[in-house]
């Protein structure tokens, strides 16, 4: 095992210092879980996990209980944050044993025990090691180490029974196995599909939650095609369902357009992903609009989550022929906070498709020519000039202040006069 350039981070350093601590104390304390993972695969782990033979109480009482957090002191967790961002926090937990679990998720009751019984209650073969960095040693109680090697995402023990107690694993699974682009072992993969309808059992937020993180990553596709495979995407989607081609062509299309997204964004993925939920060339666009804001309220996405992806499914086709489009139409388009993701999906779709974007590629060079000002002037005139003209507010003062809105953006007026004298020019002469 070679910790290599990780064991220089702060982070680091820190839970080493925690696990000296608690061995000076004559506890027994251990790296433990995804982070010994990551440091095998030689991946910088996000965080660190300590687990150790002392008690809660015990963990308090040596790392100070002023610079420490029962997070979950029931269950043996304390979290000790660090004093800089960069240590970052470290959950130390005691070595525990899970009884019966309720509600698909959570353990009723948990018992002290040994590393070797902790390492069974772990979700998968990949997660269940620890490492002692005293000795630079990996204590590998599960295969875990064969697995790595071999990339295979196994459960620890009973496949079934690992996730009738906890429904998260199923997603955990998943995201796993794209996101290092590892095999499911097979078994896993026949308890994940027999169980994959009670993925509703997980509270929403912790569903969208594991979705993020497998729609951020660029093994997205991978991360859809399995979750489809298993059954899990038709379970956290429904809404879906059916609205595919033959034989799920159209699924086929998106999963190659999400493969060829090139920005780490969640929201863009997910436009991808719920495009069939919003057909443009249908008159009612609002109300699929809706279906889809419906849908991430469901999922309990922030205001503005739901705002982006919505934009972004609705806007799909607005790139289409940009060049032969008027400036006032242009300038906005791309001026909105979410153009940049629009343009990804565009390339990416082109990508899929064996082309290029031409009118990704317009705008683009559209936007290096344009000064911020040009893309966004501040208004010519407000309402109060238009009142002063005579119109009062309402659908006619709107229209007027459109109508020299997009005067400004297409450069036919540039000064306050000449928005005043075109104001004039269109009480008295009206458009039909
Ligand atoms: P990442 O942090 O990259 O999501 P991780 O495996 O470190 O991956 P954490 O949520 O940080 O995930 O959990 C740390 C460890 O706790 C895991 O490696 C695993 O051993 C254990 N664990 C986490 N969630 C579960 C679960 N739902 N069921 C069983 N064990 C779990
Ligand atoms: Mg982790």
């Amino acid at each position: 095992m070679n910790p290599a350039d990780h064991t220089t981070s702060q982070r680091y350093g820190f839970a080493l210092a925690i696990v000296r601590t608690l061995r000076s104390a004559g506890y027994q304390a251990l790296f433990a879980g995804g982070c010994v993972r990551d440091q095998l695969l030689g991946r910088i782990p996000k965080d660190y996990d300590v687990a150790t033979s002392a008690a809660p109480e015990q963990i308090m009482n040596l790392l100070g209980r002023h610079r420490t957090v029962p997070v979950g002191a029931a269950f043996g967790v304390v979290m000790v944050p660090g004093s800089t961002p960069a240590e970052g926090a470290v959950e130390v937990a005691t070595f525990r044993s899970d009884g019966q679990y309720i509600d698909g998720r959570r353990p009723t009751s948990v018992r002290f025990c040994s590393p070797i019984e902790d390492a069974q209650r772990r979700d998968f073969t990949i997660n269940g090691m620890f490492f002692d960095p005293l000795a630079n040693e990996v204590l590998d109680y599960v295969g875990g180490q064969q697995d790595l090697q071999q990339q295979v995402v196994r459960a620890i023990g009973d496949p079934l029974a690992r996730f009738h107690e906890d429904k998260l694993r199923l997603l955990r699974a998943v995201r796993f196995t794209a996101t290092f682009g590892f095999r499911l072992d097979p078994a896993t993969e026949q308890a994940i599909c027999r169980t994959c309808h009670q993925i509703t059992q997980v509270s929403v937020e912790r569903i969208a939650q594991e979705m993020r993180r497998m729609l951020e990553h660029p093994e997205r596709a991978l991360a859809c095609r399995l979750l489809q495979q298993t059954g899990l995407l038709p379970a956290i989607l429904p809404e879906l369902q059916g609205l595919d081609g033959p034989a799920g062509s159209d699924l086929t299309t998106r999963l190659s357009i999400l493969q060829a997204l090139p920005v780490e964004s969640a929201e863009a993925a997910w436009a991808i992903l719920l495009q069939p939920l919003f057909q443009p060339q249908q008159a009612d666009a609002k109300r699929r609009l809706s279906l889809i804001q419906a849908l991430l309220r469901r999922l309990k996405m922030s205001n503005q989550e739901i705002e982006d992806i919505g934009w972004l499914t609705a806007h799909r086709s607005a790139l289409d022929n940009l060049a032969s489009r008027p400036l006032h139409d242009i300038k906005p388009l791309l001026n909105h906070s979410c153009s940049r993701l629009l343009l990804a999906i565009n390339d990416a779709a082109a990508h899929a498709a064996g082309t290029v974007s031409d009118d990704s590629n317009w705008a683009r060079t559209f936007l290096s020519t344009q000064t911020p000002d040009q893309m966004n002037p501040a208004p010519l005139i407000s309402g109060h000039d238009v009142a002063a003209a005579g119109i009062p507010p309402g659908p006619q003062m709107r229209l007027l202040l459109q109508q020299i809105r997009n005067a400004q953006l297409d450069e036919v007026i540039s000064t306050q006069a000449a928005a005043l004298q075109l104001l004039q020019q269109l009480i008295t002469a009206p458009n039909p």
